[in-house]
């Protein structure tokens, strides 16, 4: 018989990378993986996540504390879920203790208990909280019932109070009757809505990919689904939902961050005869306890979730969905940097079910996978319905003049609209006034003291034309100077601080210039700006959306934010003010992504009745980007993309791990570097991964803090995994990693 375990790895929301180890409480039952517990730390009490039980620890038993109490007696998180949290933390070098943390709803984090969803909670009225203290004292069980709830504010559950208060039922059904007590009953789900919406008559195609994803059933399977924008993913993520439900499994659907809107939510709800849970950053802290809950009971068939919710434990799970793959907001940017598309393979994995990645301009690794053989590809190569492809025509601006950004064929084609009674939309991924502020006599450009970047010159003339008011811009009052990379402000200068002149202007065009310049060209139309300054307000995206959809604005300008999602049947034109910006740019993705964006937007012209057209300015026509554009190929552009990345030895066909440092002394990151940079070089490991120098980052300042980085690539996962694990335990123990705030980003998606 092997000895009972007397020590248990917990682990711990701290920045130190490894778990720790804890006494058991003599006598108590021994707590299970994915429980929780609170332990002491230091001089703080903190909940952790138990990893593991064990009979001997590596501390000597006097240097040990004991676990002070376990919180669950269940588990929350299932062996899987566990399993993938534990992979996370060494794959992408993050302390366990804050990955655990990521999968955990900030509720359990805190410590209060996981109460089974639907379960009564009692509440303070305002009444009672507005008694003053000695008002019950003649009943003292009342009073410390007041008392506890005061701390609670979402209330608390009948097996918690009982824990808390004994004999407290008479109590509370007094304090009930009196009004100072409210129980309620969460209701975490929303309003069934099946019904509501008829699914059409699939196509074939997408037939063939829906009983693809069903046969894959069981297994563990990597699926793309390779779609035009507006060929029906959406019907064959649904057509396979509905098939997983009905034999009582669950699905999760991650969606990138404005993906997840009311509509598309609406849609899937009036859909599935299933109970549909949302997960996404906009929940607050029990919204989010309650979803998590229902997920993790099975209660809620489906869950749609941004980034985050990869990590939900689902008992029932059978089916993975990633509706636009490529999507960058997937990759979480700081703390634990993984990426949720990632981790959601390794999960299907490990749980033995099918993956399904869609897009229309799947990520160049997805699509390498799927020639590779590794994924299955599945596609549907034709816009629904009669719709055809829009027309795409590049216009050379070398040759045409342009009236604040607009060349004169785009002008023309504005007018046609206009006449037509039809819609446009404009794409500029600038937001503002003028990129740059310049003096034209002496060429000062306005920069921000603590970035080594230009400030943004802001006009907001949302107070004029956007609400279709007569009202004036109040120019000078609204003109503003503002720093995209750290969100500083400036008055704009009445002079030159360089040379005192007054002739200041500001260079290129944002979407609010781009905004003033089509007002100023159709005085008669109705535009609409959406980027995220002119949505900041809660519910104006909604609100600007509906004016679109209900046909009460006739241009649209805007960001990114327009490019996807948004089906506008009215829309017939799309023109895309300045396709360079990504061109040409350090960064080895930047030209995926601008073929992503362009294809996206491409995508919100013509529907079925009315064919689109797309008219892209460009300084560089010839670019073959444009060329699979306007044939509407992303297997084209994968293709010469794919091998120019093999040419370069940039991923898929090699693996990165980029280490940054950033400090507010000019030189202190860079010699973080370059100790890492020569302790690797004494590794044996170092042999089969490849180190570029250490070097400033392409923007060395940002927020007062100097930024430097070291790129390290490997030909195979193993080996950069082997000589990451190594080189970590060294730079842990490097003193000039004190100096510096320093972090370590496994397959980086931003190179800066
Ligand atoms: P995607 O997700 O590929 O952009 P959607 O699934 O949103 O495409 O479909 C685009 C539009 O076409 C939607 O309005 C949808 O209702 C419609 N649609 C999808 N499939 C069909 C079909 N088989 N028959 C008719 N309309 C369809
Ligand atoms: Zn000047
Ligand atoms: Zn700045």
């Amino acid at each position: 018989m092997s000895a009972a375990p007397r020590f248990a790895r917990i682990a711990i929301p701290s920045p130190l990378p490894r778990h720790f180890d804890y006494r058991l409480i003599a006598g108590d039952p021994v707590p299970a993986p994915g429980t929780r517990v609170r332990v002491p730390f230091g001089r703080q009490e903190l909940v952790g996540v138990v990893l593991g039980v064990t009979t001997q620890s590596d501390l000597p038993r006097d240097k040990l504390k004991s676990i002070r109490r376990s919180l669950d007696s269940e588990p929350l998180l299932p062996a899987t879920l566990m399993e993938l949290l534990v992979w996370a933390s060494a794959y992408y070098h993050h302390p366990i203790g804050e990955v655990m943390a990521t999968a955990l709803p900030v509720m359990l984090r805190r410590g209060l208990p996981a109460t089974a969803a639907g379960e009564k909670r009692y509440v303070l009225t305002e009444a009672a909280r507005r008694l003053p203290p000695d008002a019950l004292k003649r009943s003292p069980l009342q009073q410390r019932l007041v008392q506890v709830l005061r701390e609670h504010a979402e209330g608390l559950s009948a097996a918690r109070l009982a824990e808390v208060v004994k004999n407290w039922r008479d109590a509370m059904n007094r304090l009930t009757a009196r009004g100072l007590i409210r129980i309620t009953e969460e209701q975490c789900l929303p309003p069934r809505l099946a019904g509501q919406h008829i699914a059409p008559q699939l196509t074939a195609a997408q037939e063939q990919a829906g009983a693809a994803i069903l046969a894959a059933s069981g297994k563990f399977q990597c699926l793309l689904l390779l779609g035009v924008t507006g060929s029906g993913k959406t019907e064959v993520y649904l057509r396979a939902i509905e098939e997983v439900v009905a034999r009582g499994d669950q699905v999760l659907v991650l969606v990138p961050e404005i993906g997840l809107t009311p509509q598309l939510v609406t849609r899937f709800e009036g859909r599935l005869n299933a109970p549909v849970a949302v997960m996404h950053s906009g929940l607050n802290d029990s919204e989010r306890l309650c979803a998590w809950q229902m997920a993790r009971t099975a209660q809620a068939a489906v869950v749609i979730g941004t980034r985050s919710a990869v990590f939900t434990p689902m008992p029932k799970l059978a089916l993975v969905i990633i509706d636009e793959e490529h999507d960058a907001s997937f990759k979480q940017q700081d703390g634990f940097r993984y990426h949720a598309r990632d981790v959601a393979i390794k999960r299907a994995r490990l749980e033995n079910l099918p993956v399904l990645l869609g897009s229309a301009t799947p990520a160049l690794e997805s699509l390498h996978n799927a020639q590779q053989g590794r994924y299955q590809l599945l596609s549907l190569p034709e816009r629904t319905g009669a719709a055809q492809p829009p027309r795409v025509t590049l216009l050379d601006l070398k040759r045409l003049k342009r009236n604040e950004g607009i060349s004169p064929p785009l002008i023309e084609a504005l007018q046609e609209r206009l006449t037509r009674k039809e819609q446009s939309l404009l794409f500029l991924n600038r937001r503002g006034f003028a990129p740059v502020l310049m003096c034209h006599d002496c060429g000062w450009l306005a920069p921000c003291k603590r970035c080594d970047a230009r400030l943004t010159l802001h006009r907001d003339v949302r107070v004029s034309r956007e609400a279709g008011s007569r009202e004036r811009p109040i120019h000078q009052r609204s003109r503003k100077l503002r720093c995209h990379h750290c969100g500083a402000e400036a008055p704009l200068p009445v002079t030159c601080p360089a040379c005192g002149s007054g002739n200041l202007h500001g260079i290129g065009e944002g979407t609010e210039r781009i905004e003033t310049a089509l007002a100023r060209l159709f005085p008669q139309a109705r535009i609409v700006r959406i980027d995220r300054d002119s949505t900041r307000r809660k519910g104006s995206l909604e609100e600007k959306l509906r004016r679109v959809h209900a046909g009460e604005a006739d241009i649209l300008v805007g960001t990114q934010m327009l490019a996807k999602g948004h089906d506008f049947p009215n829309l017939t034109l799309v023109g895309v003010l300045n396709a360079d910006q990504g061109l040409y740019s350090a960064d080895f993705r930047s030209e995926e992504r601008l073929v992503q964006q362009l294809v996206q937007v491409a995508g919100r012209a013509g529907r079925a009745d009315k064919p689109g057209e797309v008219l892209i300015q460009t300084h560089h026509p010839d670019n073959p980007a444009f060329a699979a554009i306007a044939h509407h190929d992303y297997r084209e552009f994968g293709r010469y993309a794919l091998a120019e990345r093999q040419t370069a030895q940039y991923p898929p066909f090699a693996h990165l791990a980029l280490l940054r440092a950033e400090s507010p002394k000019p030189d202190a990151a860079l010699a973080f570097l370059r100790a890492a940079h020569g302790h690797a070089q004494n590794l044996m490991e170092a042999e089969v991964v490849h180190l570029m120098d250490p070097m400033p980052s392409p923007m060395e300042r940002r927020a007062g803090r100097y930024r430097a980085q070291l790129l390290v690539a490997a030909g195979t996962r193993k080996a950069l995994h082997d000589f990451l694990s190594v080189w970590m335990a060294q730079l842990e123990a490097e003193k000039l990693g004190h100096r510096v705030r320093w972090s370590l980003d496994v397959d980086p998606v931003e190179m800066y």
